[in-house]
């Protein structure tokens, strides 16, 4: 190391090396699929938005709005913007400028990083990465039902033990009223108990309060009114149908009347997919319905319901389930020494890989041995190895990793006899 300091990547932001990206593909792959098998539809929006498009849509009383947003002046037009600290508000904006929604509805999904400005610890970080789904115009419980539905397959089918389901209503706008009303009510009564945050919320978002995970207001939260002695009756019948259909298809889950999850804009259904293997970041993947946001964001009234994912927290639990990390290979490695040699060597390869065939062509010179090992390490299941007297024949020799006799093939012939030792394996 040199003296002068070298620079290191943003706290919380992470490099993901290629051992570890390879995983990373691997779950994308499998989260492609498993999106397309319920019809949704890859959407992409840029990463950063008008900063009041997050205060109007996550609400300017909540933690991500008062305090974890990268918010910024552009430089040279003096525009607020701010890196999106999630991706609903972005995706329904998008919908409604490009008018997507009001034809028919849509099942979307997105993926990529999301910015918050938190303290980074296991599982939490500033740059983090989520996959979301959102379904817009759909009003009935069914929907609900299947989003839910589908994290469970995509649980089994990644391997994933250990993730419990946990179910709360938030019901409507009216009945939210009536409570929030005693709710306040109640908190003034007890101001003594209220620590700082609580304090500051009380009568902005007294629901938020809650959610608090300070221990010595446990025992206040818990005795609070509740909100589902105030719930109406059309609500009531979308909890318990989204309840049957679970149930029709044996998913397990617990009500968690606390359940009122970060984000201001829910409705109705919300749910959250909990492992206890990770410490406090146990939640890994959080959703439900919001069918007030279409509107706060200023389109026509629409209904919608969506959840998103934590992808470290995610592949943080299936590394922990000791998940073999999968490994990019390649199929063949090709050694060559002396002028001729090397010249037939780079047409060769792009032979091979017109034949579809993943080929490390050696850079760098060294003696075949050396040459050797490389292409022993590389996991190549074939060798090419060419000289100036092969060249000179335009003839290569083909080598089978696992053992197996060296033989000469003509150029012409290379990709075949590549082929048939690979198929042999
Ligand atoms: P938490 O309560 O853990 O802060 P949240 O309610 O803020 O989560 P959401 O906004 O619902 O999280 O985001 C959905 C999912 O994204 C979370 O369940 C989690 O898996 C993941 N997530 C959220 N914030 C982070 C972060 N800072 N680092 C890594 N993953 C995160
Ligand atoms: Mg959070």
């Amino acid at each position: 190391m040199s003296d002068s300091k070298t620079i290191q990547a943003v706290r919380g932001m992470n490099d993901i090396l290629p051992d570890e990206a390879e995983l990373w593909l691997w779950f994308e792959e499998v989260v492609r699929d498993w999106l397309h098998g319920y019809g949704y539809r890859n959407i992409r929006m840029p990463l950063v938005e008008p900063t009041a498009l997050f205060k109007r849509a996550i609400g300017e009383v909540t933690d991500i709005v008062e305090k974890e947003m990268y918010s910024f002046e552009d430089a040279l037009n003096g525009d607020q913007l701010t890196l999106r600290p999630e991706a609903t508000a972005s995706c329904v904006r998008a919908v409604l400028q490009h008018n997507l929604l009001y034809n028919a509805p849509q099942r979307l999904y997105y993926s990529g990083p999301m910015f918050r400005h938190e303290r980074p610890q296991k599982g939490r970080y500033r740059q983090f990465h989520q996959v979301g789904v959102e379904a817009l115009g759909f009003a009935g419980p069914d929907i609900d039902a299947e989003q839910i539905l589908m994290c469970a397959r995509l649980w089994r089918r990644l391997g994933l033990r250990d993730v419990a389901l946990q179910l709360n209503t938030l019901g409507d706008t009216a009945s939210r009223h009536r409570h929030r009303v005693k709710l306040i009510a109640y908190f003034e009564q007890h101001r003594d108990v209220l620590d700082a945050d609580a304090t500051r919320r009380l009568y902005t978002n007294p629901l938020r309060i809650l959610d608090s995970k300070n221990p010595a207001m446990q025992e206040l939260v818990a005795g609070a009114p509740r909100l589902a002695d105030e719930l109406d009756e059309d609500a009531l019948r979308h909890f318990d149908e989204v309840q049957a259909i679970l149930k029709r298809h044996d998913v397990a889950f617990e009500i968690n009347p606390n359940l009122v999850r970060g984000l201001d804009y829910y409705n109705r259904t919300v749910f959250e997919w909990v492992t206890t293997r990770l410490g406090a970041q146990g939640t890994i993947c959080a959703g439900g319905r919001y069918d007030g946001l279409v509107e706060q964001i200023g389109g026509k009234p629409a209904p919608a319901t969506g959840f998103a994912m934590g992808v470290e927290r995610l592949l943080a639990l299936l590394q922990e389930d000791g998940m073999a990390l999968p490994k990019a290979e390649v199929d063949v490695y090709v050694v060559h020494q002396g002028e001729l040699a090397s010249r037939l060597a780079s047409r060769v390869a792009e032979q091979l890989r017109d034949g579809r065939l993943r080929v490390l062509l050696h850079c760098g010179g060294g003696s075949f041995k050396s040459q050797m090992k490389k292409a022993d390490a590389s996991g190549a299941a074939v060798a090419v190895v060419i000289g100036d007297d092969e060249a000179q024949a335009n003839e290569v020799s083909v080598k089978p990793m696992q053992g197996g006799e060296q033989k000469r093939v003509s150029v012409q012939n290379l990709v075949a006899a590549v082929n048939r030792i690979i198929k042999q394996e």
